[in-house]
């Protein structure tokens, strides 16, 4: 029988103790995020800061995009994992709390990695089109305003490289999308980008019941290296 486990309190504490590896740097971005901003449930959880470097640096990739930055715990885990001169072209437009994870940045080592770009995401992802830096991205971490998502992975998937990974987060937004009472527009939103990437031959994909949901959904198409990317 398949078992899928409903995570518990001890079940989810064991996890932590025994794999993650999170230093005193990135600690205390995320207890500077816990003290000094309201809305710090925003961030991501220290485990799946850990799981994007990880995807990052498997993907051995040199360019990521990274829609809603916030206080720039994920941005610090994705930069890390890049080679030096890769970058995260880091899309936020509260320039409060990006502020606050700028010295952490910098502690790492991993500042100059990191290119901020402070207005609303949709504006810099067109902007990088119109520039011709279609195809040319590996990695994409989209964490911002849902009733947008639909835009961020038509515009996103254009920027990948054939190959290149999307991480979209909060896929279930706490189960809504799974009971047809409730509605709102990020929800439909959500719903409507869901079943949309059901059926889209343009990429392959899994979603992942953890954390608020987590769709991974890689560029299929011929990469440069003439392997078919599927
Ligand atoms: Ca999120």
């Amino acid at each position: 029988m398949l078992v899928h486990l409903t995570l518990n309190e001890e079940i989810q504490q064991y996890v932590m103790d025994v794999s993650l590896r999170e230093d005193d740097i990135a600690r205390e971005l995320r207890m500077a995020t816990v003290s000094q901003v309201f809305e710090h449930r925003m961030a991501v959880a220290p485990e799946q800061g850990q799981l994007l470097g990880f995807l990052v640096g498997l993907m051995s990739a040199t360019t990521v995009l990274e829609l809603g930055v916030f206080t720039g715990y994920s941005t610090l885990a994705m930069a890390r994992a890049l080679p030096p001169g890769g970058r995260v072209i880091a899309c936020d437009y509260n320039e409060e709390w990006a502020a606050i994870g700028r010295p952490f940045w910098e502690r790492a080592g991993v500042a100059e990695r990191i290119q901020l770009e402070l207005r609303p995401a949709i504006q810099t992802l067109d902007a990088l089109l119109a520039d011709g830096r279609a195809g040319t991205v590996d990695f994409a971490f989209i964490d911002a305003d849902k009733e947008n998502y639909p835009l961020y992975f038509e515009r996103c998937l254009e920027l990948l490289r054939p190959g290149g990974l999307m991480v979209i987060d909060n896929v279930l937004l706490t189960g809504n999308v799974a009971r047809p009472g409730e509605s709102d527009p990020e929800i439909d939103a959500m719903r409507a980008l869901n079943s949309a990437l059901r059926h889209d031959k343009r990429v392959e994909l899994s979603m992942l019941p953890v954390f608020d949901g987590l769709t991974l959904a890689y560029k299929t198409g011929s990469r440069a290296d003439g392997r078919d990317a599927r």
